[in-house]
């Protein structure tokens, strides 16, 4: 090796912390290096919560670390919510961590959406996180398109998070181009994010060449596409079916028809309900459920929206006339 090389060689296993191999290096080498030098690498190792390394330096370079200093450290990286390192440290010069200035940080980690930090801290204090803090973690990973750590949060509290927030997490991962994380959140929250969203999420994904959630993201806009240009199915349900379908409405419940215009009856009516697999979009997709309708005998209908935007469709026959032309509420 070249002098040169050897003095790379040397700065790099000073900046990782190395700083046995960086002396045995240097005596080998013939290279001078000084005790300040090495001193300040110690202390940067100190100052950046590498406690052991700190240690081993200083025994390799025979400079001395005061057990004042060490113990100095340990308060400074609790203060700081460097809870590893604090952990770390005391285990490594035998101090005893402070109980409630472990349960202050373990309560600062949570509410500022750090999970994995905060319960470490909690666990070390033997002490149960409060659910109101866990949901506030919980809350603030999800609008921080952290899906897995929101998850967490919420399921060590036994709560389950608002769609809303899903959704906004779900956005956040799609937009930042994490797949996965964005459908799993979409899915979660039982929504469909719009081709848009996915297929902008691919391009980034590409830009950064993670085929593989690129690919995912255009396939799962793929499928929105086709489900949107499905024709809509009808089919026909009897009063007592639909009151079995959990996610038609209360107020679809109580939708009837109100009277007839034709001979204005307002007391007895047929009524026939049918179930559309989509609410149709467009007028040509309109005039092609009239169609449809007109084939299982219904010209007059009324349409309401219910569940992952499915149709329920009412038509009434006046017992009196025999009209269709009926107006419903
Ligand atoms: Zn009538």
């Amino acid at each position: 090796m070249s002098e040169e090389k050897v003095i790379i060689y040397i700065k790099k296993c000073l900046d990782e912390g190395r700083m046995s191999e960086a002396v045995e290096t240097a005596k080998f080498s013939s290279t001078s290096l000084s005790k300040e030098e090495l001193k300040a690498y110690i202390y940067k190792y100190l100052e950046k919560g590498w406690m052991s390394k700190a240690l081993a330096g200083s025994k390799a370079s025979g400079i001395e670390l005061p057990k004042e200093v060490l113990t100095g450290y340990v308060n400074k990286y609790l203060e700081e919510g460097k809870i590893y390192s604090a952990i770390e440290a005391s285990k490594i010069i035998g101090m005893p961590l402070p109980k409630d200035k472990i349960v202050k940080i373990a309560r600062d980690c949570l509410l500022k959406g750090k999970l994995e930090q905060g319960m470490e801290a909690y666990k070390l204090a033997e002490e149960k996180p409060p659910d109101g803090e866990l949901i506030i973690c919980g809350s603030l990973c999800l609008k921080e398109g952290q899906l897995y750590s929101g998850l967490e949060a919420y399921k060590i509290a036994s709560k389950t998070p608002l769609v809303e927030e899903l959704v906004i997490c779900g956005n956040r991962c799609l937009d930042k181009g994490q797949t996965s994380p964005g459908l799993e959140a979409y899915r979660l929250a039982n929504k469909t994010p719009t081709k848009e969203m996915l297929r902008s999420c691919g391009e980034k994904c590409l830009i950064e060449k993670r085929h593989d959630d690129a690919r995912t993201a255009f396939v799962a806009a793929q499928k929105i596409k086709e489900e949107k240009t499905k024709p809509i199915e009808v089919r026909e349900m009897t009063l007592e079916e639909l009151h079995g379908l959990n996610e038609l409405e209360e107020a679809w419940k109580s939708f009837a028809p109100r009277a007839c215009m034709n001979c204005e009856n307002e007391e007895s009516f047929k009524e026939r309900y049918f179930i559309l697999s989509r609410c149709p979009e467009t007028n040509e997709e309109e005039e092609r459920l009239d169609k449809l309708m007109e084939k299982y005998g219904v010209e007059h209908y009324a349409v309401g929206v219910f569940g992952d935007d499915k149709g329920i469709v009412d038509s009434a026959t006046c017992s009196k006339c025999g009209s269709q032309n009926v107006c419903f509420d």
